[in-house]
């Protein structure tokens, strides 16, 4: 059962479709133009119920099986902000956001799964519910949380939830997943070290927080090389060290630290935020310094479930000829809410040889698209068959 024929006669209107949002990026939850789109596009293929506004800008098309005996409803979903880049990318239809662009193929994500939609709609060869989930803010806004707290699984009783995302360096249209815990914990922070300033000859009047904050920095390694087990995987990376003063002859009175904390496991997300107060903190006090630590936008672990990954590869081989299988990876996906909240299964769809994702040449390959559709399609006839 390879690809479906239906989706490579929709192939050059998928492709439309994708262009234009790749033209009109959009970032965070300013996804307005985008939203708007989608939910026109909902609704002309004769979706059951079309909703916007959860998670503010997300939206939401429900698509009934032509039998519901199972009583089943399964999620899919697909993302559909930019990032702040300056494409560099040689396509004609490059972006026409300066500064904006789509160089995480969500551009493709969305279109992927309005194929599907599109489909299904048409088919409804299936029997239960299927709930489309378009969300806004997955580079680092948090828009799959905001879904959720707007009660997005509780009001359609959704009972199992599944993602995909491009994958370059994977060849196109081939898939790969793994089961247990697959996309990192992401969480920021913000530690601001408070001393006393005064003039840089005289350093015995002063609490020097350049120096607390260095080792400040230095000691945060510690996390990694002495605190979490060896064979968990952390990281902590400072990327900012920033003075209150730029002069060559002041001692600030501030320091302001920024980083990225990554874990594969909730129990290694919660022991490095510990040391990482701790050490902060404790460092700072032994000097006569304060530190101030504030964690900010947390993702979780995304971990796929066990049953729900076994049938997502079954499917992927379906559609593929097979399904590899996955390597860890520290980045964060938003998608890490919905199956927290839900048993669910997140897979990667291989966009061939392109630069990598977030890279200003970055191009999206549509040759995937026919795969991803499928594969959207298959999860949804396969997990609940026409009765
Ligand atoms: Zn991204
Ligand atoms: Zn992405």
């Amino acid at each position: 059962m390879p690809v479906k024929n239906r989706f490579a006669e929709l192939l050059p209107e998928i492709k439309a479709w994708r262009h234009d949002l790749h033209e009109n990026p959009e970032i965070l939850f300013d996804t307005h133009r985008t939203s708007a789109i989608v939910e026109e596009k909902l609704k002309a293929f004769g979706c059951d119920e079309v909703v916007t506004g959860l998670g503010r800008t997300g939206v939401v098309g429900v698509i009934k099986g032509k039998s519901n005996k199972s009583g089943k409803v399964i999620g899919l979903r697909a993302d559909m902000d930019a990032l702040p880049i300056l494409e560099q990318a040689d396509v004609p239809y490059k972006s026409k956001v300066d500064g904006a662009m789509h160089a995480c193929g969500h551009d493709g994500h969305t279109s992927m799964l309005l194929g599907a939609a599109k489909y299904l709609s048409e088919t409804r060869n299936f029997d239960g519910t299927v709930v489309l989930i378009f969300q806004p803010a997955e580079e680092g806004g948090g828009g799959g949380r905001e879904m959720c707290e707007d009660g997005l699984m509780e009001r359609w009783g959704i009972q199992e939830v599944y993602g995909m995302h491009n994958w370059p360096g994977l060849p196109t249209g081939q898939f790969a997943i793994r089961s247990g815990p697959f996309f990192a914990s992401a969480d920021q922070f913000d530690i601001v070290v408070e001393g006393k300033g005064g003039h840089a000859a005289k350093p015995y009047l002063t609490i020097d927080t350049t120096v607390v904050a260095s080792q400040i920095v230095v000691a945060l390694q510690t996390i990694a090389s002495r605190n979490v087990k060896p064979i968990d995987k952390i990281v902590v990376s400072i990327t900012s060290f920033e003075t209150s003063s730029k002069a060559y002859n002041v001692i600030p009175q501030t320091v302001h630290l920024r980083g990225t904390m990554r874990a594969m496991s909730e129990e290694t997300r919660q022991l490095a935020m510990r040391r990482l107060h701790e050490i902060a903190e404790g460092t700072a006090a032994a000097y006569g310094a304060t530190a101030d630590v504030d964690f900010r936008d947390g993702y979780p672990v995304m971990v796929n479930s066990d049953e729900q990954t076994e049938f997502a590869a079954k499917v992927a081989t379906s559609v593929a000829g097979d399904c590899a299988e996955a390597e860890m990876t520290m980045g964060g996906e938003d998608f890490a809410f919905m199956s927290n909240e839900r048993p669910g299964a997140y897979i990667l769809v291989g966009n061939g040889d392109s630069a990598d994702v977030h890279h200003p040449e970055y191009v999206f390959d549509d040759e995937a698209m026919p795969a991803g559709c499928s594969w959207w399609a298959e999860i949804v006839e396969q997990r609940m068959p026409a009765a």
